[in-house]
């Protein structure tokens, strides 16, 4: 790693390695122009030698090694760079609101999370690397995959760190198979991952609708790339969030969050376990491309600050126990661990609060109908937004994943010109914030909604305003994101 103290500075520039991400492929050693990298003798936690500068007073900076690493584990840059940069300082965020209260289970209570798991402190990693560390963080010891770009390094990691953690990873056949071995490990105790991408999470969504029906709790991960179909596999695309929703078949709610960066992979994988547990229904992680890959800063706290929703095992005694039973203040029913002696039934047929199947008309309206209350019921306590100048705003823009980045900067951009503009950010998508919604019609006369698709949150947003303000869809087809300039122009054309 460089050092930007002038007494220790040979060379025109220096290295910086994340030697936890090298596979050692050697590209970067191999195209070093000066012969300036070579391998450590040490063994990164994936088992590979990783670059170290060698001969410092050779490195120029010119980053070659950062353009041949497939995996971002190295990059050069000039000492005249790198000081101009701490000159300019970092740019200073508008600083987000206060997060709202953490998820609280009805029943029981929060508690700390287990350590073994936590790796606190000061990070630079991806967004799919912080996803793993918060699933492992949130208490999940069982994941299974299939690799499927850009989603791989979450499940690539996870395969690597738990071992020593004490949980396991499956690579299965395919996502099928995936998606079905979560749920026998969730029946077994486990908090269990899934992760993928375009057709794997196509191919998921039957699994998704048995969880949904089976109230077995789960989080799937999606880093959302171009598609359809097997599409642009390494570039990002947020065009899964209506399949999220609507995926599989039958009626059913999920809920759904979207992380904008490597914190927020962390921090929102944490509250996806917590309601999960709370709500013991699939719960679906929305990333994108960008934010998968994307290196920045993550800190992650002690573990005793990490609150986690333990799962809600029955109290009752053998005889007594049905597993889908509930009552009319609580929806949603109490687990037990299979094998633990409870007698259970778990079908993806319509059933009965035995478990057993019960097809006929009256079973499958209690049942679905509960299976959607106890998610829409609660949808005003699941809003989970930010929002930024909204006080007066007369236009507001929706946004969410890697396009409320550049949609919160084209903000900026418009209130620096005096222009009536506020900004919100959906972190929990599905159940959509309806109610905020339409309070902000009160006074907002545009809905501006950019996204990576070519219209799909546009059209809740359409529902909710029902022609009380003027809906402006900013679609892209994927590939790449937006441009800031193309939301600022599309502002400046709805306050005319
Ligand atoms: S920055 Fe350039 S000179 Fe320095 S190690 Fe990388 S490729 Fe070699
Ligand atoms: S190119 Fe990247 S992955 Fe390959 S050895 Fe160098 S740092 Fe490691």
């Amino acid at each position: 790693m460089g050092d930007s103290t002038t007494a220790s500075r040979p060379g025109k520039g220096t290295v910086f390695v994340r030697s936890e991400i090298c596979k050692g492929c050697s590209f970067c050693v191999d195209f070093c122009p000066t012969d300036c990298l070579s391998f450590s003798t040490e063994f990164n936690p994936k088992g590979y030698h990783f670059p170290v500068l060698s001969a410092p007073e050779a490195c120029t900076g010119c980053d070659l090694c950062g353009l041949y690493c497939p995996d971002f584990a190295i990059y050069g840059e000039r000492w005249k760079d790198i000081d101009e940069r701490k000159a300019k300082g970092r740019p200073q965020p508008v600083p987000e609101p206060a997060a709202p209260a953490p998820v609280k289970p009805a029943w029981g209570t929060l508690v700390p999370t287990d350590p073994r798991g936590v790796l606190t402190g000061l990070h630079f990693m991806d967004g799919d690397h912080a996803t793993c560390e918060g699933a492992i963080a949130a208490g999940c010891r069982f994941a299974a995959g299939y690799p499927i770009t850009p989603s791989t390094e979450v499940v690539e990691r996870f395969a690597a760190r738990i071992p020593v953690v004490g949980g396991l990873f499956i690579q299965m056949e395919d996502e099928l198979a995936s998606s079905i071995a979560v749920q026998g490990a969730a029946w077994g105790g486990k908090k269990t991952l899934s992760v993928t991408s375009g057709p794997g999470f196509s191919l998921m969504m039957e699994h998704i609708g048995l969880a949904a029906v089976t109230e077995t709790p789960g989080v799937w991960v999606n880093v959302q790339r171009g598609g359809p179909s097997t599409g642009l596999p390494t570039l990002p695309g947020q065009a899964d969030m209506m399949q999220a929703k609507w995926g599989s078949h039958g009626d059913y709610e999920i809920i759904a969050l979207v992380p904008n960066s490597p914190q927020e992979c962390f921090d929102l994988m944490i509250k996806a376990f917590n309601l999960s547990e709370v709500y013991r229904c699939p719960v679906m992680f929305m990333m994108d491309e960008v934010v998968g890959h994307m290196v920045e800063r993550v800190e992650i706290p002690p573990a005793e600050r990490i609150q986690v929703v333990p799962r809600r095992l029955t109290t009752k005694p053998k005889g007594e126990y049905l597993p889908f039973a509930t009552t009319s203040e609580d929806l949603v029913p109490e687990m037990t661990v299979a094998g633990a002696g409870h007698r259970i039934h778990v079908t993806g047929l319509t059933h009965d609060e035995r478990g057993y199947p019960a097809m006929n008309a009256a079973a499958q309206d209690k049942m679905v109908t509960r299976l959607v209350r106890k998610i829409r019921d609660h949808a005003d306590a699941l809003v989970d937004v930010r929002e930024h100048y909204l006080d007066d705003a007369e236009i507001v823009v929706v946004s969410y994943g890697i396009t409320s980045r550049i949609a919160k900067s084209a903000v900026d951009d418009a209130r620096a010109r005096g222009l009536r503009v506020g900004h919100l950010r959906l972190r929990i998508v599905w159940p959509f914030p309806a109610a905020r919604i339409r309070a902000l019609c009160q006074h907002a006369k545009a809905f501006l909604v950019p996204e990576l698709n070519m219209g799909q949150v546009v059209l809740e947003i359409e529902r909710v305003v029902a022609g009380q303000a003027k809906v402006i869809g900013i679609p892209h087809a994927g590939g790449s994101v937006h441009e800031p300039d193309a939301i600022l122009k599309k502002i400046i054309e709805a306050t005319q």
